[in-house]
């Protein structure tokens, strides 16, 4: 697509949003956010805040790298944990995420920048078996990312005002209970 042509579509995507929308909706945070969710994610298209919940204005304070990385992301972690105060941190993977499609294969030709942020999964796989598969280094990933926060945060966590979810958008139905289903895979790192 020509950059014009996507100018268009911005233009009209916000006159059908407006659509939907009165001026009481916008009141509603136009001085202040309060949103119930941190969720860290990866940068990749197919994956949404609004998969997560229906309406994410305002409910969803949403942080996305390749890889959905803390290391990337600590300031913006930070925020919302720390100033927002959102009771739950979500860290989301995802069905054929790049980052680690990349971070398997190889990435030493890659620009710097792209390179410096794919050597910080490094911590994720250590240990791992060579054989296992995309969906299990991506579930290393998610889970290394949890205990990260974890420590991070344990004081909130231990007081119980914070939870911290693990979880999978599952696009491709690599899990087979359906595709775009959202799995929850821990919950301040025990397995559910
Ligand atoms: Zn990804």
């Amino acid at each position: 697509m020509k950059p014009s042509e996507v100018i268009d579509l911005i233009r009209e995507g916000n006159e059908g949003f407006l659509q939907g929308k009165n001026t009481e909706f916008f009141k509603t945070h136009s001085k202040k956010q309060c949103p119930m969710i941190t969720m860290l994610t990866c940068s990749d298209a197919r994956v949404q805040s609004s998969v997560i919940l229906p309406e994410p204005v305002n409910n969803i304070f949403c942080i996305e790298n390749i890889g959905n990385q803390v290391s990337n992301a600590e300031g913006s972690l930070d925020y919302g944990i720390l100033h927002l105060e959102t009771p739950v941190l979500l860290i989301l993977g995802h069905s054929d995420c790049g980052a680690i499609k990349a971070y398997t294969a190889g990435y030493d030709q890659e620009p710097a920048s792209i390179q410096r942020e794919l050597n910080n999964l490094q911590p994720a796989f250590v240990n791992i078996h060579d054989e296992i598969d995309l969906l299990g280094r991506i579930r290393k990933n998610i889970d290394y990312q949890v205990r990260v926060t974890l420590s991070k945060y344990s004081e909130k966590v231990r007081q119980e005002k914070l939870a911290i979810l693990g979880a999978y958008y599952d696009f491709a139905n690599d899990m087979g209970a359906g595709y775009g289903k959202l799995h929850i895979l821990s919950i301040n790192g025990k397995t559910v």
